[in-house]
């Protein structure tokens, strides 16, 4: 079977239909058929403002594949793994950005779930290879040969992107494409972390940061389990993060390293940082378990102490990537409940401005970069 990995390839007419784009091509693209990216053509770090803008030719779609014309992507933590080597793109240059909202342009050869101008998201997992024995069990998200939107197919930061048709799904009217951005990684793996979690109505929810997933897992926990409590730790005095906490129902708000008023039956921890997952064990109840929401960890988890942080069954997981039935089974849902996605609009060439607030942790909500025609 042909991996559909999606790569940058010469406009329609153009000689280099098929070669992958060198850096040095990058300069030398002369504007027609073209397209505006931000790529990353090293790993830096954050700081050093490493994303440029460039233009490429548009990519072309392949086998089975629909070429997007992007109109809103969002900024994820997992792109500050990326840029700082914590989780490399698997080749350079790569156009980063996994939480993809556009409309169907073009359709390759074989290529017939959409139409052209369909609203499509994209998410963080581009393809799988449906036969290995993760695949078969409904696992993609643990496949070996899997590729990850902006890692090792190119991703959203740009005006056009190209994607298996099978690695789409439709987005809800109900969201403009800014605000279904954010569903599409921050949302749907929230989801599936809040899945994970064992959550169950009348029991108590702790929330380990408060930024792009966790006010959307808060709106989701509130409605499917009306009558359970929410406590949400944020860093101390992030005071914008505590208002959003407030006004979408958290029952108590605190600082990690706080004790809450009572155990948490389950815990999701957000955070790109090592101690709300001791902190996390600590608050827990018997039997409780958190869930790390976190694809790297900037730093390490503390060391742990069985009797106050593991003793009595308490449990700890991790949530690696997602599979297409999260994100067909959070759309919906997004949609019927409302989720009101919090958002920070940025124009393309200010994702590395985006990225650095993020690192700050000074983003309410989810950053959105909204292309320009
Ligand atoms: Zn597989
Ligand atoms: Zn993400």
């Amino acid at each position: 079977m042909e991996i559909a990995t999606p790569r940058l390839v010469g406009a329609r007419n153009d000689k280099t239909r098929g070669a992958p784009i060198s850096s040095g091509q990058l300069q030398n693209l002369e504007a027609s058929g073209k397209m505006k990216a931000m790529v990353l053509k090293k790993l830096s770090s954050v700081e050093e403002r490493p994303l440029e803008l460039v233009d490429l030719p548009e990519p072309v779609p392949g086998q089975g594949q629909i070429q997007v014309r992007v109109s809103a992507c969002g900024v994820c933590h997992t792109e500050l793994d990326e840029i700082e080597g914590r989780a490399s793109p698997s080749r350079f240059p790569m156009i980063l950005g996994h939480e993809i909202v556009g409309r169907v342009e073009d359709l390759g050869p074989g290529a017939s779930k959409f139409k052209k101008s369909d609203r499509v998201g994209i998410a963080w997992i581009n393809w799988a290879c449906g036969k290995c024995s993760f695949c078969l069990k409904g696992e993609e998200n643990l496949c070996g040969t899997a590729k990850w939107t902006g890692k090792d197919a190119h991703g959203g930061y740009a005006q056009y992107t190209v994607v298996s048709e099978d690695f789409a799904y439709p987005i809800p009217e109900k969201f403009t494409d800014v605000k279904a951005a954010p569903l599409l990684c921050a949302g749907v793996i929230g989801y599936r972390a809040l899945r994970l979690s064992g959550m169950e109505d009348g029991r108590v929810l702790g929330l380990y940061g408060f930024g792009a997933s966790a006010h959307i897992v808060i709106q989701v926990a509130k409605y499917k389990y009306p009558d359970s409590k929410v406590f949400v730790f944020t860093r101390p005095r992030q005071k914008e993060h505590q208002d959003l906490a407030r006004k979408l129902g958290a029952n108590w708000i605190g600082a990690t390293g706080d004790t809450p008023p009572e155990k948490l039956n389950c815990a999701i921890d957000f955070t790109p940082v090592g101690e709300p997952v001791r902190e996390a064990l600590r608050n827990l109840q018997k039997g409780g378990r958190v869930v790390i929401n976190a694809i790297r960890k900037m730093t390490p988890i503390p060391e742990l102490d069985y009797t106050e942080h593991l003793w009595y069954e308490k449990e700890v997981k991790s949530v690696a990537n997602v599979t297409r039935r999260d994100a067909q089974e959070f759309l919906p849902l997004a949609a019927e409940i409302p989720i009101v996605p919090e958002t920070q609009e940025f124009k393309l060439e200010e994702a590395n401005e985006a990225l650095i607030l993020l690192k700050q942790g000074r983003i309410r909500g989810g950053g959105v970069l909204k292309m320009t025609e």
